[in-house]
């Protein structure tokens, strides 16, 4: 069976001083049903790692190393820790212009040098409202699978994150959600059932304490992508016990 995930993103938020707390809380809370895994800053990875916290980054670079001020190589993101790296989040799309294939090259980089890559798709407002929501998520999704093949897809994660819901208070509702989530599935099983059966999907916007079982308690939902309440010991904890 697939075993329930909890992934922390902290976007760009976080210090030195909130690395001790979150990571003494989850510390308490780890355990071998469940894995926690915190997607910090990139400055507070190897700090994260070093506290004995599974971390991810939450972007990488497409590229190999080289001439790309700014830029973060993935190698480099695996050396100082990480095991995980987002992929193709939905401020990275909206606000960096990230396209589906660019995506696919970060997921195709994060692979190559052995990071877990953390696909994220979902919907506008607009286009859920359009009926556009199933065929946005399986464009997103069959970027990967056209650059690298469906197989590329049992070493990876996929979150599923509706972008109305992302920091808006507006959760999708459990059915809502899980509807999403087992369209995905059943996607990938058409091609390989064994595939989307061993397959991670995740849900993110607005997952809180008081949702988070409901949301868990789907049976294609493996657990959650949180955003503002992982940067608070008590919901974040809270919500993996949840998990
Ligand atoms: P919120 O939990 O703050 O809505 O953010 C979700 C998210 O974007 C996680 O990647």
């Amino acid at each position: 069976m697939r075993k329930p995930m909890i992934a922390g993103n902290w976007k760009m938020n976080g210090s030195f001083e909130l690395v001790t707390e979150l990571s003494s809380a989850i510390n308490k809370v780890k355990s071998a049903k469940i894995d926690v895994v915190v997607f910090p800053p990139f400055p507070l990875i190897s700090l994260l790692q070093q506290q004995g916290i599974t971390v991810g980054s939450q972007t990488v670079s497409e590229h190999n190393p080289g001439a790309y001020t700014g830029e973060v190589d993935a190698q480099l993101i695996k050396q100082c820790g990480a095991h995980y790296t987002l992929v193709g989040h939905s401020e990275r799309r909206s606000i960096y212009g990230e396209s589906n294939q660019r995506v696919a090259d970060k997921f195709a980089r994060a692979q190559q040098v052995g990071l877990i890559p953390v696909l994220c798709v979902g919907e506008s407002e607009q286009q859920r409202v359009t009926g556009q929501t199933e065929s946005v998520v399986a464009a997103q999704i069959d970027a990967v699978i056209d650059k690298l093949g469906l197989a590329a897809l049992k070493d990876s994660v996929i979150a599923y994150e509706p972008v109305w819901a992302i920091g808006t208070g507006k959760t999708a509702s459990p059915e809502q959600a899980q509807a999403v989530h087992k369209f995905i599935r059943d996607k990938i099983a058409a091609s390989d059932s064994d595939l989307a059966q061993g397959l991670t999907i995740l849900y993110g916007g607005s997952v809180n304490e008081e949702n988070s079982e409901f949301l868990f308690a789907q049976p294609d939902i493996d657990g959650g992508l949180i955003g503002g309440a992982s940067l608070k010991a008590d919901s974040f904890t809270a919500i993996c016990e949840s998990a």
